[in-house]
């Protein structure tokens, strides 16, 4: 199942993250979060998915606002690749910071403070 909201391809009836029920199956061509990283590390990753000719998006977690007062430097980016590209992507991430792609629950759990702001 796909989340169109959330980017996220999950097992069962509901998206763990916005706990809305999807209504499709994940398609080749959908972007998929696949991994949230500091800057320094995000850049990292997406030199490497080049090199690996995967397409990728990123954006930033935090509005413009909140990135300039805390530093461009503590900025978070979140990472989309397709679908068909997912598997090898995070293998790419697993290889790079030793995080299962397969856990969005472990990905998620430090995000807690973002949501309160
Ligand atoms: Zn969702």
């Amino acid at each position: 199942m796909y989340c169109e909201r959330c980017r996220l391809v999950f097992d069962g009836g509901k998206c763990p993250e916005c706990g809305k029920k999807s209504k499709r199956d994940v398609e080749p061509d959908d972007a998929c979060f696949l991994t949230e990283q500091p800057q320094i590390f995000s850049d990292m990753l997406t030199d490497i998915l080049e090199q690996n000719s995967i397409p990728y998006y990123t954006k930033g977690v935090y509005g413009a606002g909140l990135a300039i007062k805390i530093g461009p430097v503590n900025e978070r980016f979140r990472i989309y690749v397709l679908y068909r590209d997912l598997e090898r992507a995070g293998d790419i991430v697993t290889g790079l910071f030793e995080s299962p792609v397969d856990d969005p629950a472990g990905l998620f759990a430090d995000q807690e403070d973002r949501d309160t702001k």
